[in-house]
């Protein structure tokens, strides 16, 4: 058993990332998919709170029994408004050309030292920041590798960079899951009488780590123990199984 009595009265919401938390191997299984209709249909608030791109977003509300879902790690979210899907930006638009042109320089630079340095596959359909695939299409970076990329990008004023389970993202701008997360709080949670304790935040990568400090709920998947030794505030509770399996797992306790 995970959760006490108490905790399990107290869940409302679920907030879970996407890729290895509701996804196994990349996939999102017939029985994952089964446990998030089971979950609405008992009137959980899901959200996902996802590193992908806004049209990611937009394709996964219309198609999943989702509520919102934060996109490129907070830079914004669409929200299920009855029929329609309102989409808000929380990132500026200010100096998004110059912004973007100086994410493509930085790329340019780290594959001048990493030649089989690539951007991700979904990247022409991002709003906001730049993803550079580490390991979602071959060839993957070695862990010395990421280490390089993420050192580069960190020291670069004003840019914030994050690694995902597949992924390295980086962008200009403080907006983080966290901060989309409390702005769904603020906005949608208050109408639905919800605040972060009544929220399980579900993740597997150093990018949810903010959120396991964030939420007083929070679990990971088993495959976070690839991570554990990097992060510094774990998640309260751990499933024994992996990705979309350990999503099931915590969720049939939930809904028994
Ligand atoms: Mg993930």
């Amino acid at each position: 058993m995970i959760f006490s009595s108490q905790i399990k009265s107290q869940i409302k919401a679920i907030f879970s990332d996407c890729d290895d938390t509701i996804t196994h191997q990349s996939l999102l299984h017939s029985k994952t998919l089964n446990t998030l209709e089971r979950l609405k249909e008992k009137g959980f608030w899901l959200v996902l709170v996802s590193g992908r791109p806004a049209g990611w977003a937009d394709c996964l509300m219309r198609i999943l029994p989702i509520d919102a879902m934060v996109f490129e790690n907070g830079a914004g979210v669409m929200i299920r408004e009855k029929t329609k899907i309102k989409t808000v930006r929380l990132a500026s638009d200010k100096n998004i050309v110059e912004e973007r042109q100086i994410l493509q320089t930085l790329f340019d630079s780290l594959k001048k030292e990493i030649p089989h340095l690539k951007l991700a596959t979904d990247q022409p359909y991002r709003l906001y920041d730049y993803a550079i695939d580490f390991i979602e299409e071959p060839p993957p970076l070695s862990a010395t590798e990421i280490e390089k990329v993420l050192t580069f990008l960190n020291k670069t004023p004003g840019i914030t960079a994050k690694l995902s389970s597949i992924h390295i993202n980086y962008w200009y701008g403080q907006h983080t899951k966290v901060t989309a997360c409390q702005y769904l709080l603020d906005i949608e949670g208050t109408k639905r009488s919800l605040d972060k304790n009544n929220v399980l935040y579900c993740g597997d990568s150093p990018n949810d780590e903010p959120l396991f400090q964030f939420f007083p709920e929070s679990l990971g998947v088993a495959n976070i123990k690839l991570f554990w030794d990097k992060l510094q505030f774990h998640p309260k509770y751990l499933t024994t199984k992996e990705g979309g399996n350990g999503f099931q797992e915590f969720a049939e306790e939930l809904l028994t």
